[in-house]
């Protein structure tokens, strides 16, 4: 890959902080946005603004033209059957919040139970226990060993006649562990279970092929994966979203409106009310054709590369760090803790270096609290990142850490 290439088309990558270039290592909350993708959201506003689907003048079917060709990039991007399997939503959060009040409600009675894991985001916890308070199922939790891998004999022992559902990340915003989904996957189905995958740290890393992992619902933000904010896909079979009542009411998604009686539109529609961020959605495209030139094969080996590099040297370098997530083949994530110091003093410090990571709970407690931390540091790296930007991090680690300890 050509990074310097690749770098010229992010120009916020040539900022300073505080008078250092900035570093950006915090591409798991989310990613930078190539040029080509902010000149599709500006033509839309300067050249196509016109409300989708409603109009016969000629801007508005160009609007909608482009918001279905990103339909028809993303169906083809992870081979979806049709373009009526892919629901456009404000992201990961509120594609997870459909499939829960939509799907969630049908399936699910007292005394049911659901299989979720230690290391979901909250979008991936705290949908469904709202759920729970109206209808009180059981949410069973798989557990993680040592490395941060599932406990796959626990997932399969959980399973008996009153499971109803999975929902399960593809790979963990913490330790980067990418999910055997596939083989879960398969488990489920042998119960007659449907399983929704929380793909939102995957989609930016992995090629998503939800008809090999044959995923009933499969999610993701586009924030995450060099898109824009403010837009999501749900991917869900056709058998199931043509069961699911609609989540939201309002325009767009009727067929026949009365008093009496209200119909509503076919797929993908019945789930798209109101006004889409159709701008966004077109801009879309453009993210995947970054991505697709690239080729994300080639994107996940560099970031391997410096993963492995970066890890290695704190391992070497950093007295007392300990490295939370060590599962092989994991995504591009490093969260970590030095000594005892905290979490959030290391973050502001290297803030201050101009190198930019994330610190907290990351939205996901229920793992903090499994390894036995408030929080840790997390360093994630994408396409566009360098060796010599981690040599920076790993520079202002050793003098964070000399200030702190
Ligand atoms: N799921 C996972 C694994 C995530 O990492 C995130 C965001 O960090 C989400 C869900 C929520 O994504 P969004 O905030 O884009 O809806």
């Amino acid at each position: 890959m050509d990074i310097d290439k690749i770098r010229s088309e992010f120009p916020i990558l040539g900022r300073q902080l505080y008078k250092r270039p900035l570093v950006y290592l915090d591409n798991t909350a989310t990613s930078q946005t190539p040029d080509r993708v902010v000149k599709a959201i500006v033509d839309g506003y300067t050249t196509t603004k016109a409300n989708v689907h409603r109009g016969v003048h000629t801007l508005s079917q160009e609007a909608t033209e482009l918001q279905e060709n990103a339909r028809r990039r993303v169906k083809e991007w992870i081979n979806a059957g049709s373009t009526s399997e892919i629901v456009f939503t404000r992201g990961t959060t509120e594609a997870l919040n459909l499939v829960v009040s939509s799907m969630g409600w049908m399936v699910l009675s007292e005394g049911d139970e659901i299989i979720l894991t230690v290391m979901e985001h909250h979008a991936n916890i705290v949908p469904w226990q709202l759920l729970q308070q109206r209808i009180g199922f059981k949410i069973n939790v798989v557990p993680i060993d040592e490395c941060g891998q599932l406990k796959l004999d626990v997932y399969r022992s959980l399973f008996n006649e009153r499971t109803r559902l999975v929902s399960v990340c593809h790979a963990s915003n913490v330790l980067g562990t990418v999910n055997p989904v596939k083989e879960m996957i398969a488990e489920a189905h042998s119960h007659g279970v449907p399983v929704v995958i929380d793909g939102a740290q995957a989609a930016p890393h992995i090629k998503i092929d939800v008809s090999d992992l044959d995923a009933d619902f499969y999610t993701f933000s586009a924030h995450k994966m060099y898109g824009p904010t403010g837009v999501g896909v749900l991917y869900g079979k056709e058998k199931w979203l043509e069961k699911m009542p609609p989540y939201q009411g309002g325009g767009e998604m009727i067929a026949s409106v009365s008093f009496e009686k209200t119909t509503f539109a076919d797929l993908p529609y019945k789930f798209e009310a109101g006004t889409p961020d159709f701008i966004g959605i077109s801009a879309l495209s453009k993210a995947i054709d970054f991505m697709d030139e690239l080729g994300v094969d080639n994107i996940a080996a560099h970031e391997h590369e410096l993963l492995d590099y970066t890890t290695r040297r704190m391992m070497d370098e950093i007295p007392g760090v300990r490295i939370f997530g060590t599962a092989p083949g994991k995504c591009a994530i490093i969260s970590f803790l030095v000594g005892d110091i905290h979490h959030y003093d290391m973050g502001m410090l290297l803030d201050k270096l101009g190198i930019a990571v994330r610190t907290g709970h990351h939205c996901a407690q229920p793992l903090m609290h499994a390894l036995g931390v408030e929080g840790v540091v997390r360093a994630s790296f994408a396409a566009y990142n360098t060796k010599s930007e981690c040599d920076d991090f790993i520079a202002g680690l050793k003098r964070v850490t000399a200030i702190l300890s």
